[in-house]
């Protein structure tokens, strides 16, 4: 394919409106690859369209050099703060219940979500959140919730805390604090294992019975299952079944895409940590080019 003078900065993409020059831009980027692509000083204003929705999920949120930090899992406050403000600029934030539903909205929409029910969520996401007027839904699991710790598996550090600090995780007062103020929970599993490895017997309790303890502690309803991991490898047609079967209305993947308005009860997530808004940017307009299935 011939090269394409593509001019990528602010006024290209601000003023370009043109569907072919749109389409031009989109094969260039696409034939690049994502290293390349990676190094362009690309706009950081994301090409999305109205009719795209998107959601972001995060985990940890607290500051390099506090003890619970992990690169693999945290989000800096300071950083956390970068991406609420740009998700407002670029979006209408919307809660899941919203995004997952029929209404037509008149600019891109994005929800916000955690998985595990950190309390650095409480604590610091919760505050700059609710400045921002953002819902967000956060994904637990009983097993945290009653014992204070996860077991993530082979292959993933486990979880430190600070002196003094008892769990990482949400009690269920914090949760029925938060629920009251206005925050969405959903399910996680009970135990954070792998659905797709689960006996019949054991996805029962993990899905059904994590719901039902959420359903019996918290009295609402509990439409939404988040796959721990949350990649196709991760879940299967038993696991959704089984978590339809439990009464879950929509099943959340750790897939990085966007996603229209179908039948689909499985929607894709994409999982954040420190990214600046070029990274954000390249996130969300990556989605707009390149199938991606994970
Ligand atoms: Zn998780």
């Amino acid at each position: 394919m011939p090269f394409l003078p593509v001019r990528i900065g602010q006024n290209f993409l601000v003023s370009q409106t043109a569907h072919r020059e749109r389409k031009h831009l989109a094969l260039h980027l696409y034939s690049m690859g994502l290293k390349e692509l990676l190094k362009i000083p690309l706009s950081i204003r994301p090409l999305s369209r109205a009719k795209n929705n998107y959601i972001v999920t995060y985990h940890d949120i607290s500051p390099p050099g506090d003890p619970s930090y992990s690169k693999f899992y945290s989000t800096s406050p300071e950083r956390f703060q970068t991406q609420v403000n740009f998700f407002s600029k670029y979006f209408e934030l919307v809660s899941l219940g919203e995004i997952v539903g029929e209404k037509a909205s008149r600019r891109p929409r994005l929800a916000i979500s955690f998985d595990d029910g950190f309390i650095s969520v409480k604590k610091t996401a919760w505050p700059i959140l609710k400045a921002a007027g953002a819902p967000f839904t956060v994904f637990v699991n009983r097993v945290a919730i009653e014992t204070g710790s996860l077991d993530y598996g082979i292959g993933y550090s486990q979880l430190k805390v600070a002196p003094g600090v008892s769990s990482p995780y949400m009690s269920l007062t914090d949760i029925r604090e938060m629920l009251n103020a206005g925050v969405d929970f959903g399910s996680h599993g009970a135990s954070h294992c792998i659905l797709s490895e689960c006996t019949e017997v054991e996805l029962l309790s993990e899905i059904k019975g994590n719901a039902d303890f959420l359903r019996a502690n918290l009295k609402v309803e509990i439409p939404f299952l988040a796959f721990p991991f949350g990649k196709k490898k991760h879940y299967s047609q038993q696991v959704v079944a089984s978590a339809l079967a439990a009464g879950h209305k929509f099943l959340f993947s750790s897939n990085p895409s966007h996603f229209v308005t179908s039948n689909d009860v499985v929607k894709p997530r994409i999982s954040l940590l420190e990214e600046d808004e070029r990274q954000l940017s390249f996130l969300f307009n990556r989605t707009l080019f390149k199938d991606i299935d994970l």
